[in-house]
């Protein structure tokens, strides 16, 4: 049970010891097409099915970090300070652009949810400071989902 000083501050010790997960949510909308040069036509198909043609998705991208909570500001991290990294090493680079074509660091990566999430998640952990990446979702669709864990 954590327990909350006079001034709203988390006990001594107990803040220390204590991990907590701090999630923040960004969205983005891009195009993509999944298919490799190499590969005939019919290959292709077979393999990413309907994704095999231009399409683009609504994405959602979840960043978990971890931390102690600092005593002084109750916050694990500042969510001003999680949204900034996000956005600058990955929405920013990926909103309203093809996956396949526009953005520098997925250059010869096939832009399936599983690549795009170890690309966002290499583009965030080195731009955090000050908390720990512990967890990234990135939502394809309704019925997809890729999630990493460290
Ligand atoms: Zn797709």
């Amino acid at each position: 049970m954590l327990k909350i000083g006079p001034r709203g501050e988390a006990g001594p010790g107990v803040a220390s010891a204590t991990t907590l997960i701090v999630t923040r949510r960004a969205t983005f909308a891009a195009a993509h097409v999944l298919r490799r040069g190499d590969w005939s036509e019919q290959r292709n198909r077979e393999v990413f099915g309907a994704c095999a043609g231009e399409h683009g998705h609504n994405y959602t991208l979840e960043v978990s970090v971890t931390g102690p909570v600092d005593a002084a500001t109750g916050m694990v991290i500042n969510l001003k300070e999680l949204d900034r990294a996000i956005r600058s090493a990955v929405v920013d680079q990926v909103d309203h652009r093809h996956l396949n074509r526009d953005v520098l660091f997925l250059d010869g990566v096939i832009p399936t949810a599983e690549n795009l999430a170890l690309a966002f998640w290499s583009q965030i952990d080195a731009n955090l400071e000050g908390a720990r990446l512990e967890r990234l979702k990135l939502v394809e669709s309704e019925n997809n989902s890729v999630e990493i864990r460290r």
